[in-house]
């Protein structure tokens, strides 16, 4: 006999409750509890469903008030029960997710379990870097692991669902979203986001331990005209398919279960209600079978964005492909109406529910909606010494050399060290923006950090020197969401004093500047991206003092650092590292790791040159040298040159690596061949390190104008002091394949260049031709 599951469980009681309360219902197709297939157990569900039914499944709404507040005899509650709910988000209590669920499941007509999600999107209470930061580990398999490890610790806290990979390309360090997302390149981007995809949804993502994806935010979101978050957005088919568009096919090739619809308009046509986008590109061109969720009151934004009122936006958002609506309950409110007036029709809300539906079922909730409320040991695995240490070892990984002059790093543990700087104490922001779950009270600070890998053999003083910023009411907005830096109401003055002071008695100084948490992320778009003021005065006064000095910077952009760089000898870039911050900012510097982070996002020399990026068009008046020479009628500026402070791929190791012998096995390449491409590497300097080998490819000659370079493939390897290692690449036919006018994705014959080296500038170049 078939044991009866609680999916059987649920179907009888659905069947007894609609004998009992609907007798019209009665004629209705008889659900069958033998194992049916999939698609045969969705169907059996929708054909219960009354049309409100089906559009209650479509709303997700904010779970403020439970989050807050009570469960029960919520307003949220009584929706749930009448069956107007389909999901919830940013609940962290496994108490009240449990309760909620209960409510959904034992309280409503039929019996649908809810979705939970979160923006679990570095970590949940382990923290890992930023993935600005993450992602400049160039390490997938790393990454992969931060976010299975995300996912654990996130499913065991009834959480099934989390709104990430962020995977959107941004040239533009002004737009404070560019720390959540993975730098400006397109093939980097794309091999983090499956990388991300793997880690949440592992193999089977109704096991309790997973979640399911939702990559985001489809898209274009991060090029908003003048960086400004939130801001139209207007590009070319053509970019957009080769440029933006990849890391969100790459996500949809490796099955994440849903997409989230982004804020901006494109070509005209907010992408909430954007069909072209949502139905044509992802339905039908790219086979996306998951769902499509809006982002936040990304339906009701629509009004804004002038598109007409609420009933008209969510039909219009149905209409164009999107399943669910986040918080504006446009769906919600408004579906029946339209539907009753023929603006709508009950097969595409039908279909949009299926969608949501085949989600639950896929996280197997439909045969145990408990199935991610069961930890009883969620202290064992959650925030673990275990988990730590591996952030730990995650955030150094992730961190960046900037500068190094005279082999200043890694510093030895002895005598005395001034830890200076307003980024030097503060547990609160070392999460960095978008850590929901991070305790952050808990997070290691850089100053116990360093207090304790340095133990008793040498001393830390430590001084604040200066707040944030000058402006309070900017280092206000720049510190919310508890991620303070208790402003110090002493003048000025009185904290430079103070640390000079302390600085004077040291033999060392490190420098703890930069941005707080909040000064980058969601609506934290800045014009000016240099370091603030304040810090900048209290920099200048430290390298006054004349001692050996280190900026160890946080921030969650690239910044305009034009100064520092020619004025500080030693800057290691740690962006927001995590929840174990102190620590793994320590082990660099002291070398007990050998950083090997490279830039995934270049860094400007002034703030006029953004929008900015390796993969640029040659133009028809390319400038003529690389030596920053101003050419009348050329492509540049007059008060400044082109090259970027720091390009993509750039990051410095206590080693030096040498690049030679770069060979392609051949200098010419049919349609079904491939060639490699190899180049030795040598470790000529004192330490053992990781070094991160890049490939680019430059099509000579196309049909479409080619960038001047595109980054085709990466190695990062373990070279020891001393050897040579030979790293190899494969160059198919797929690798130079790009999107054609008519937008084709094909490879056109004749002369390619093949550059190999340690970043996007410094490389070795040799050449081959396809034949077709
Ligand atoms: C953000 C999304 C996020 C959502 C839910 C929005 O403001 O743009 O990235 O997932 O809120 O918290």
């Amino acid at each position: 006999m078939k044991k009866l599951t609680i999916t059987n469980y649920i179907f009888l009681c659905i069947i007894s409750v609609l004998f009992i309360s609907c007798n019209s219902e009665q004629n209705k197709p008889e659900v069958s509890l033998i194992d049916n297939s999939f698609d045969e157990k969705v169907d059996s569900i929708l054909s219960l469903m009354t049309l409100e039914e089906k559009i209650g499944q479509l709303n997700l709404p904010s779970s403020g008030e439970i989050v807050t507040g009570l469960a029960k005899n919520s307003n949220i509650a009584q929706k749930i029960e009448e069956g107007k709910v389909g999901g919830l988000f940013n609940m962290s209590s496994l108490e009240k997710i449990k309760q909620i669920q209960k409510i959904a499941v034992e309280k409503t007509r039929l019996g649908i379990p809810l979705l939970f999600g979160m923006d679990v999107i570095h970590g949940f209470e382990t923290t890992f870097p930023i993935p600005l930061g993450l992602s400049s580990s160039w390490d997938m398999a790393l990454i992969e692991k931060t976010a299975r490890m995300a996912a654990n610790e996130a499913s065991a806290n009834g959480i099934n669902w989390t709104f990430s990979p962020m995977v959107d390309i941004s040239r533009d360090p002004r737009w404070g979203r560019v720390s959540e997302g993975c730098g400006e390149d397109p093939f980097l981007g794309s091999e983090y986001a499956k990388a991300m995809i793997r880690g949440y949804q592992g193999e089977d993502l109704s096991l309790p331990n997973t979640l399911m994806a939702c990559v985001k935010h489809f898209a274009l979101y991060g090029a908003p005209d003048a960086g400004r978050d939130y801001n139209t957005v207007d590009m070319s088919r053509i970019r957009m398919y080769n440029e933006y568009l990849p890391p969100f096919k790459a996500a949809i090739d490796a099955g994440v279960g849903s997409v989230m619809a982004s804020f901006n308009e494109i070509d005209g046509i907010p992408a909430t209600g954007n069909k072209w986008l949502l139905t044509e590109l992802l339905r039908n061109q790219w086979e996306f079978n998951g769902f499509v969720v809006s982002d936040y009151t990304g339906v009701s934004e629509m009004i804004e964005h002038g598109m007409g009122d609420l009933q008209y936006s969510s039909a219009l958002a149905l209409n164009a492909g999107l399943d669910m609506d986040m918080v504006s309950e446009g769906f919600l409110t408004t579906l029946k109406k339209s539907f009753d007036e023929g603006k709508v029709s009950e097969e595409d809300i039908t279909i949009a529910c299926r969608r949501i539906l085949e989600a639950k079922f896929k996280l197997g909730l439909f045969d145990d909606p408990y199935r991610y409320c069961k930890v009883k040991n969620r202290d064992e695995m959650v925030f673990t010494t275990k988990n730590r240490q591996f952030a730990r070892a995650v955030s150094s990984q992730s961190m960046v050399l900037l500068k190094n002059e005279n082999q200043l790093l890694p510093l030895k543990k002895s005598g005395t060290i001034a830890l200076i700087g307003p980024l030097a104490n503060t547990s609160e922001n070392m999460g960095g923006t978008w850590s929901v779950n991070t305790v952050q009270n808990k997070s290691n600070s850089f100053l116990d950090g360093i207090k304790t890998v340095l133990g008793n053999q040498g001393e830390i003083l430590y001084s604040k020197g200066s707040n944030l910023v000058y402006d309070p009411e900017l280092e206000e907005r720049a510190t919310m969401f508890g991620k303070g830096l208790n402003r110090d109401n002493r003048t000025d003055k009185q904290l430079l004093d103070e640390a000079l002071k302390v600085a004077s008695k040291s033999d060392i100084i490190i420098a703890a500047l930069g941005e707080t948490a909040e000064f980058s992320g969601e609506s934290s778009s800045r014009t000016n991206i240099e370091l603030p003021q304040v810090q900048k005065d209290l920099l200048k006064a430290l390298l006054k003092i004349g001692k050996p000095i280190v900026l160890v910077l946080f921030t969650g952009r690239p910044l305009v650092l034009k100064e520092e760089s020619k004025t500080v000898p030693a800057i290691l870039n740690v962006w927001f590292p995590g929840s174990e911050a102190g620590l793994a900012i320590s082990d660099v510097l002291f070398g007990d790791v050998n950083p090997s982070g490279k830039l995934t996002a270049t860094f400007p020399r002034s703030v006029g040159q953004i929008p900015i990026f390796y993969n640029y068009k040659n133009t028809g008046r390319p400038l003529g040298n690389k030596e920053g020479k101003f050419e009348k009628f050329k492509t540049n500026y007059i008060d400044e040159r082109n090259e970027p402070l720091y390009p993509f791929g750039y990051g410095l190791s206590y080693t030096k690596f040498n690049y030679d012998d770069l060979k392609v096995s051949s200098q010419k390449m049919n349609i079904n061949d491939s060639i490699e491409a190899s180049v030795n590497v040598t470790n000529s300097g004192n330490y053992d390190g990781k070094e991160v080998v890049q490939l680019y490819i430059r099509d000579l000659v196309g049909s479409v104008t080619r960038p001047v370079k595109e980054l085709k493939g990466f190695q990062k390897v373990m070279i020891k002091k001393g050897e040579t290692k030979t790293i190899t690449f494969t160059i198919s036919v797929e690798d130079l394949k790009f999107y054609n006018y008519d937008l084709d994705f094909v490879a056109e014959p004749g002369d390619f260049e093949v550059f190999v080296g340690t970043n996007s500038e410094t490389t070795l170049k040799s050449t081959f031709e396809l034949n077709l």
